[in-house]
Formats: C-alpha cells, structure tokens, sequence
C-alpha cells in the first residue's frame, strides 16, 4: 500500500463510475477529489495521498523518501516549503478526524520564512502551526493558547519542548495523528450514528501549503455551488480576507458573501464551480485559498443539503442535462419527498425529552395538553394548537383527530387504531408511551407531571415528547411544489416503462381520496367502511345495526348514509378504481360494553367475513349502497368504478358464499369481486381462492401478526428490543418481514387474478416497496405517503 501523488494518477477514468469508487475507496473522498481535480487541470497544490488504513503506518522511511522526492525544500534551511496533512475517509465525516497545518517551521528556518513572508506574516504562520500541532498532536486545549496569532514565545511556551524541531519528526507524528483520529471518540460515535464501516479507515494526504494569510490580497473561502438550503443556482459560501482555511471551517471567524469577493476571483470561482459540476455531475462544496491574488482548490465533495434542496437541485439538473432521468430520481429519497409535506422542528432547536413512545405519524407539533376528546374539542375553539393525550384511543376519539395538532397515547403499537388513523389524516401522533394519567387532568411523562392546558413538543418522527413550545418551520402549503412535480413524474415513467409496482392511497371519504389524487395516486386500494361510521351521530345507529338490537329504520339509516359517502368517493375518484372492503370493524372497539360479544381474543375473532356471513343484511346493506351510487354516477355520465373486497377471508367457501350474496345485489354490473389475502390460509389457497376471487390485495398488518405470531397491538413490549438485540431486522409492521414477503410471493405465483395489491402501512415503507416491485401489481398506501412511495418504486427500477 504505497502513496501516490495527485500528479501520477492523472490518467485515470475518473468519469467510469467503477474506477472512481475505487479511488474513494482507497484515497478517501478528499484525497480522490484533490487527484480528480488536478486531473482536470484545475489549480490544486501539489501533494500525494497514503491509501486509508485503521491503524497506524509501519513504513515511514518510504514517506520520507517521497516527501524528499517531491518537496525537496520541505522545512528547508531556506526557503523552507510548508505542509499540510489531512485526514479525509471513503465517506465524508465532516469535522470528524484531525487536519495539522503549516507543518516543517522550526527555530532554525523561522529567520528565512520571516524574510521570505515577512515578521507579522511568518509569526502568524509559526503561532497557527503551534496551536495546530498543540492541539491536534499534543492534546492541548485550545484556551491554553493566546488568542490572537503574532506572538510566537507566547504560543512557544504552551507547547514547551513537546514541540519537535525535527521537521520529518512533526510530519512522522502529524501522519499519525491523523491515522488514529480515525478512532477518536467522535468519530467512531458519528460512524455509529450513521452506519458507517468501522473498517474503512482514513487516508491521509500531505500537501503542499497555500497562505490564505499571506496579505489584503488574499483569503479563504467555503462555497456551494447552489444554495443548500434551497437549491437555488446560486454561489453561496463565505470569503474571509487575510485568513486561513481552518478560520472559516470552525466558525471562529465570520466572513462575507463570496459574491464581495474581489470581481475577477468570484468570477474565476464561478467557472470552477461549473467545470466542477459538469464534471461529478451534482451540486459541491468547495474549499478555496487565494493566495496573493491566485485560487487555489483544496477540496470538493458532493454538497449536504435540505430535502427542498435536494429536489430542486436534482429537478434542475435535469433541466440543464447535466444528469439523466435515472440519476434524477436518485438523488432525493422517498423520506426527502415525505418531508416536504410535514411541519418540522428546526434543527439548530435544543429537545428537553421527557418520554419516549413510538412514532406511528410523522410530523411535529406543538400545543396545550387535552385529555379527553370532548375537551380537546372545547380547548380547540380558544386555542389553535391542542394535543390529545389519551391512555389508547376507541373511535369515540376519532373526530378530535381533525382538530388537534398532535395525537400522544400511553399504550398501543404503530398499528394501533390511533396511528393508522393518524397517518390517515395526516396528524402526528406518538404511542405507547407509556405514560400515566395521574387523575382526570394531569399525566406524568417520564416522572415530569404536565396538567391540562400545558405546552408541550412532539415529534411524531421520532417519538419524542418534550417540555414547551419548540420552534417549528412550516412547507409552504399543502400541496408539492413544481420541482417535486417534475421529479415524481420521471419516476412515474420509469415506472410505467418497467411496467412496475403502481401506487394507490388508502381513502375512506372524498377528502382523502382528493388529496391522494392530488399527490398521484392511481386508485383507491382500500376504503375502510367502518371509518365511515366514526361520526358521533352514526355511532349510536351503528352500534345498534351491529349489535343486532337495532330495526329496520336503523339499517335503512345506515344504508343512507353509505350511500351517500359511496357516492361522494366515487365521484371524487371517477375514472380510478375504488376498492371498498366490506365491513371489518373491531368490535371490541365499537361495541366495548357489549357482554353478548365480548371476546378474549377479538383479532381473531368475530370480524372481517365472519360477520359478513353471519349477517347478511349487513352485506346486502353495504352491497346496495355501492350499486346505488354507482348507478347513480353512471347515469350522470361520470365514470365510477367501484370494486368490492371482502376481508379476513381463511377459507374459499367462505368467498364462494359471500361471492353468491354479492352478485344477488349488484347483478351483472360490472363491479369486480375480490377478496384480501390477510391470513396466511389465504395465502396459501389462493389458487382455490381465486375461482371466486377477480382481485386480490394483501392486509400486510394481519397477515404479519398471524404469519409470525407477534400481535400488532402488543409487539410494542419486546419489538423494540429484539431490533436493539438484532434478532429481527425491523420491526415488521414498519418493514415488511422477509417471511411474509415469501408467503405472498408464493400466493402471487399461484394465483390467477386480475390485479394483486397490497393495502395496509407497509405499502409506504420503502424497503418493502423494494421488497415487493416484482411481485405486486400495486401497493395502497395513506395519502400523505404517495409521493414518497411512488419515488420508491421507480428507484427499485433503476
Ligand atoms: P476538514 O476535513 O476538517 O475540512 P481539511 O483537511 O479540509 O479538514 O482542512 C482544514 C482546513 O485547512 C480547510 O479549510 C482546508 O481548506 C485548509 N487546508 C488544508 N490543507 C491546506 C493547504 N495545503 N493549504 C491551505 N489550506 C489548507
Ligand atoms: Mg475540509
Ligand atoms: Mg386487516
């Protein structure tokens, strides 16, 4: 493993993607960037790079005779050259590792630099050189220095005799210093934080000094070639006069909009910028010296940036044909896309957390505790922004859902009613908390006692809830903006072109199913009927239909309505298919005082079909309804395509029968019967299923509790901790788990069916939408998740 000098690689393909990630792999981003740049005859001190190791070197004498070789006035008795030594990883931990400057002054030369630079110069230069190597090297704290560079004996005795006067000694000891601040504290943290390989290792690049501190004609400055907040085409960066690199970096100093750079040098900058774009193809970072009116580069890499920034930069770029549709839709990920949409708290914001629960529906918000739905209601009319704790929610709690900013709840999982409503509407909520009502108006998170009227943070992305009103920043409006347009219909045509994974919403009303249209969705893949019924005035009606105490006018009234929210959906959605499931409602949810049919073990219980056979007036009920407004629709020359699923189905007599029922009602319209694949007997008939069946679409959140015996209700207890643990991967009501995967791929396989979907949270995840791209015709997902699904999908093409 032998250094090389930027000079000697030259030749390389650096624009052959393969070639480039091996020269990353091995020199690091900084030191692969350096190479590139003077590849391209772009103005870079000369310097060479030691490939990345994670311990320290062992053949020193072979960088002396490079160093020899290549900077033969290195800490020269006249003249001297001065050096750096940088660190610099595969990956970019910015900030992370050590960089010493100004290395190869010692009391022996100083006098030559000093007539070379002149005093104030050349003190300047020794006095950074001694803090660099003090601090850096030696582990001195920065306060133990002056202030203000100029006076070398001061800076001279902090470091004592520690200091060598060995040139090659300061260099041999500044190599490896760099080397193992690969393993210092923070940044094997970092690494942690974001997954990085611990056995990566740094590279270390020594290079030839440029002075950012040389005169009034020179200085230092950090430039993006567009806004990273943004995205707008703009250089934004800042230019310090008379100062070095490490000035800018640290935030010590502040400088000035690079556009006040002298006229020629931002001008000069401005062409680097587009050479250098054109070339790595994506917005940069740049590190800049000018030294007595010359630029000099010492560093570029792909710019950090905003999701807003991401999409627009990505949406430009392809605009400008700086990189094709593939690459496009690439660069912004599905959560990017998912971000624009929510409410976030700005990142420079200090959490005080106080609990911890599940994050079921991202977003943040801010607002006074209520702790019952009709409070939560009345508080509403007085203040804007009120949060709803509740132990666990029924449907009695649903309407406060619209008009609260968040949800936060004690106890139930990700799947809990409380979250798959949450995502639904799009308000962020946090369960299993664990919290505890202390009386009816104060709760204890954490052991902190909150009373009702409190403010309180949380963030429903993370499931953090913390103590008062965080500063929060808002997208513009509801709706994406043009660049997120541009670069979710190239996804949609790599999609149609791979004949790929679709992407419909989950709706249960009009509203939902035009803000889905709105974000793209292609159909509607699940309406829940029973959501339809969360309505107070519905309820009482409902419950008596379901419990069997009700008459005739109650299902009548039923009916009516039903209609009328068919009618509205249908309307909404003309022209897309609507996939309406029969009733599936969690009794022990709407009928929670019900004796005659309380269960120990509702899940798996009287529901989804089981009810349906058991009362057929429900189903004829629910099936006239859908023809009504279908005829309706249709005569009004609108273009309504109602299909009707049938849920919870175990075994194909059960379809058979509800088929038979179905058809009495709608006849020979053209309505498509299905049925979802949610229990792993489904899954394994479908073959048989499908003889009664035209559609399938999979209930991934039954279908997982059933498939690996954990309940979607309960897996909060332990899940959490078996991903910690490592024995499952994620947790499979966020992921889809591999086994479930192969159960409807084999269900798929068999099967002979129109279309086989998939309805339910997972059909947001990004992972299982890779999972699944070849073995779905679609996924359904909630509205808010769309864009970022329909992302996912064309990335799992490319
Ligand atoms: P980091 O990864 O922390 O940015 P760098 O190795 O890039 O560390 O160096 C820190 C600062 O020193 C940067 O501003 C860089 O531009 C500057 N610097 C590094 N090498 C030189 C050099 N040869 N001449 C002038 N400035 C340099
Ligand atoms: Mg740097
Ligand atoms: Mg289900």
């Amino acid at each position: 493993m032998s250094a090389v000098s930027f000079e000697s690689v030259k030749g390389l393909d650096y624009a052959d993607k393969s070639v480039w990630d091996r020269v990353v792999y091995k020199y690091g981003g900084k030191g692969a960037s350096l190479m590139r740049m003077t590849a391209m005859g772009l103005p870079v001190p000369p310097g060479f790079t030691i490939p990345a190791r994670t311990d320290s070197l062992h053949d020193w004498s072979q960088i002396v005779d490079f160093v020899k070789d290549m900077f033969p006035s290195y800490g020269s008795g006249t003249n001297p050259q001065l050096l750096s030594c940088r660190s610099g990883a595969a990956v970019s931990m910015p900030g992370m590792m050590d960089t010493v400057l100004c290395l190869g002054i010692n009391d022996a030369n100083y006098p030559s630099l000093v007539r070379q630079m002149s005093p104030p110069v050349a003190a300047n230069t020794y006095c950074r050189l001694l803090k660099g190597f003090g601090t850096v090297v030696l582990g001195i704290d920065e306060s133990d220095f002056p202030r203000d560079y100029g006076d070398v004996d001061a800076f001279k005795v902090v470091v004592g005799d520690r200091f060598p006067q060995d040139v090659f000694e300061q260099l041999r000891v500044a190599v490896d210093a760099v080397f193992s601040s690969w393993k210092n504290e923070r940044a094997v943290e970092y690494r942690k934080n974001f997954g990085i390989s611990h056995e990566l290792g740094t590279a270390c690049t020594v290079q030839a000094m440029v002075f950012g501190n040389q005169n009034e004609n020179s200085g230092t400055g950090v430039c993006f070639t567009r806004n990273p907040n943004t995205g707008v085409k703009e250089l934004y960066g800042e230019y310090l006069c008379c100062a070095q690199g490490e000035d800018v970096v640290s935030g010590d100093r502040q400088g000035v909009p690079v556009s006040n750079m002298p006229e020629h040098l931002f001008k000069q900058l401005q062409d680097m910028c587009t050479v250098l774009e054109c070339e790595k193809r994506d917005a940069q970072d740049i590190e800049f010296t000018v030294e007595n009116g010359k630029l000099y580069l010492l560093q570029t890499r792909d710019a950090k940036r905003t999701a807003a920034a991401a999409v627009r930069i990505a949406a430009d770029m392809y605009a400008e044909n700086i990189i094709d549709r593939a690459t496009a839709v690439c660069r912004v990920t599905p959560d990017q896309i998912s971000s624009l949409l929510r409410a976030q708290f700005a990142t420079s914001e200090r959490r005080e957390v106080v609990c911890m629960g599940t994050p079921a529906s991202p977003g943040a918000a801010v607002g006074r505790l209520a702790f019952t739905t009709s409070r939560a209601k009345e508080m509403t009319k007085v203040y804007d922004d009120v949060i709803l704790f509740r132990p666990f929610t029924k449907p009695d709690d649903v309407p406060a859902f619209f008009v609260v900013r968040g949800v936060i709840t004690a106890s139930g999982g990700p799947t809990s009613h409380a979250a798959v409503v949450a995502r639904q509407i799009g308000v962020p909520c946090v369960v299993g908390t664990g919290s505890e009502m202390i009386d009816s108006t104060s709760v204890s998170f954490g052991g902190h006692i909150f009373h009702e009227g409190d403010v309180v943070s949380m963030d429903g992305a993370t499931g953090e809830v913390m103590v008062g009103a965080l500063d929060l920043v808002c997208p513009d409006s509801d709706s994406l903006d043009t660049f997120a347009e541009t670069i979710l219909s190239l996804a949609d045509e790599i999609c149609v072109e791979a004949d790929g994974l679709r992407v419909w919403a989950n709706a249960d009303c009009s509203e939902d199913a035009e803000r889905a249209l709105k974000y793209g969705a292609k159909g509607i893949g699940l309406c829940r009927t029973e959501h339809q019924f969360f309505k107070p005035e519905r309820l009482k009606v409902v419950r008596r239909v379901l419990e069997g105490t009700g008459g005739p006018d109650d299902l009548d009234a039923v009916e009516k309505f039903q209609r009328g929210d068919f009618y509205d959906l249908l309307k909404t959605a003309s022209g897309c298919p609507v996939i309406i499931r029969l009733l599936d409602p969690p009794l022990h949810e709407f009928l929670p005082d019900c004796e005659e049919l309380s269960e120990e073990n509702p899940m798996l219980g009287l529901r989804g079909v089981r009810l349906g056979l058991l009362r057929p007036e429900i189903t004829s009920m629910q099936c006239r309804a859908i023809r009504d407004a279908y005829v309706r629709l249709r005569d009004e020359g609108m273009d309504p395509k109602p299909y009707i699923m049938v849920p919870f189905i175990s075994f194909p007599r059960e379809m058979k029968v509800m088929r038979e029922r179905i058809e009495t009602v709608v006849g020979s319209l053209p309505i498509p019967v299905g049925c979802m694949i949610e229990t792993p007997s489904a899954a394994m008939q479908s073959d048989d299923l499908s003889m009664y069946a035209d559609f399938f679409s999979v209930g991934s959140n039954d279908l997982t509790q059933m498939a690996l015996g954990i309940s979607r209700d309960d897996c909060h207890t332990f899940v959490g901790e078996y991903v910690e643990e490592g024995l499952i991967e994620d947790d499979p009501f966020v992921t889809m788990h591999p086994v479930v995967a192969r159960l409807i791929h084999a269900a798929a396989i068999k099967s002979d069916v129109q279309s086989f979907g998939l309805c339910g949270e997972h059909g947001g995840d990004t992972k299982t939408i890779e999972r699944m791209a070849r073995t779905l015709n679609y996924v359904s997902c909630s509205p808010f998740r769309v864009p970022g699904a329909r992302l996912a999908a064309a990335r799992s093409y490319v």
